[in-house]
């Protein structure tokens, strides 16, 4: 029989959010030949998310369609995951590692009396064994993790796995589940949804431009914001900048910040700590910086050593040409 692996579906502003799609596009890579599920919980669900699992590599969707799923909620969620899990028997069950997959996921473990692996970087498999990665120590160390249980639970970290650009995937096949809820599963209830004010999501941005240190102030950083108009991308920084109040706290990439994989990321004046680096998977990396003996110059693919405040000038002008 083939193994099978179950997918936790998180979706955010009325669409399958992206990190579920990059799980998707790992577990292809790695299991190629498993039964890949992706599981929709949720209320007046959406044909167009059941498709875009199948076009990202669901090969079936289970679906449960019900009023007290309508938001995430601890207990309906799991007691639903918890039917799921007993009717398909999947070896692995996998949830992107937003609030909800990191709340629900350590739950359905316990469950089951096995611990999970959190905030994953990379799955492999060694024969029949699945091997979990987990950045450690402030992301200076890996852990190479195998789990107990017939059941490995796991979470992935934020913007750890890209997204297929072009899916090739087809339409899956849809199974509706049924499970009913008593008082007890309902004890807590969703009161409202509050959006922040305002959020920056890098996470979407094909090209980064992240200021450091080196900007030397909060004027400065309008060399940085120019040439992302220029790029179509948007503004990062170092947690250096971000304490200082040059630029808005939610711009900070990293490990305190967010984890971000753009095609291409421009670091300028950055010098490439690993608290930093640890929040970027960008396809391209430019790195500018004085010194040319700073950690950056590991991570990237093509280096400039020189002054960003000559330099910058000089590619937008450059770009405007
Ligand atoms: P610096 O390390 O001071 O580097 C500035 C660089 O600019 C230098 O390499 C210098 O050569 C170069 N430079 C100077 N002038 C110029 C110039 N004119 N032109 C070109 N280059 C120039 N940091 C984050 O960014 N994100 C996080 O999420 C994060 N989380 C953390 C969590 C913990 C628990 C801890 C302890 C730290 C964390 N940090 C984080 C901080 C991190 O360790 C570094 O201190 C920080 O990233 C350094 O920022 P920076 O590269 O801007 O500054």
């Amino acid at each position: 029989m083939m193994s099978k692996i179950l997918v936790f579906t998180i979706i955010r502003d009325e669409q399958v959010e992206e990190n579920t799609l990059g799980v998707l596009n790992k577990l292809n890579e790695v299991f190629a030949n498993w039964e890949i599920t992706a599981v929709l919980l949720g209320h007046k669900l959406k044909d167009d998310w059941i498709q875009v699992l199948g076009k990202h590599g669901a090969k079936k969707v289970i679906t449960f369609d019900k009023p007290e799923l309508e938001f995430y909620l601890s207990r309906p969620y799991v007691k639903a995951m918890l039917e799921i899990i007993k009717e398909l028997q999947p070896k692995l069950v996998i949830a992107a590692g937003m609030v909800y997959g990191e709340d629900l996921i350590p739950r359905l473990a316990v469950h089951h009396g096995v611990s999970c692996a959190q905030r994953v970087t990379d799955i492999t498999l060694d024969g029949e064994e699945i091997i979990f990665h987990t950045p450690v120590r402030d992301d200076q160390a890996m852990k190479v993790a195998k789990i107990e249980g017939l059941v490995k639970f796991v979470t992935s970290r934020t913007g750890a796995f890209f997204i297929n650009e072009n899916p090739t995937g087809g339409s899956p096949e849809v199974t509706q589940m049924d499970v009913s809820f008593d008082e007890e599963d309902m004890i807590v209830k969703h009161v409202e949804l509050r959006k922040a004010e305002k959020t920056v999501n890098l996470k979407d941005a094909k090209v980064i431009v992240a200021g450091g240190r080196g900007v030397a102030g909060k004027d400065n950083f309008q060399i940085i914001r120019e040439l992302a108009d220029l790029l179509g991308g948007e503004v990062g920084a170092t947690r250096a900048c971000t304490d200082v109040h040059w630029v808005e706290e939610s711009r900070e990439i990293g490990q305190t910040g967010q984890s971000v994989s753009p095609d291409l990321y421009i670091g300028a004046g950055i010098s490439g700590a690993p608290q930093h680096m640890s929040g970027i998977k960008a396809k391209t990396i430019i790195a500018i910086n004085t010194d040319e003996g700073a950690p950056i110059f590991n991570y990237a693919d093509y280096g400039i050593v020189g002054d960003m405040h000559v330099i910058l000038p000089i590619l937008k002008k450059k770009l405007e040409e």
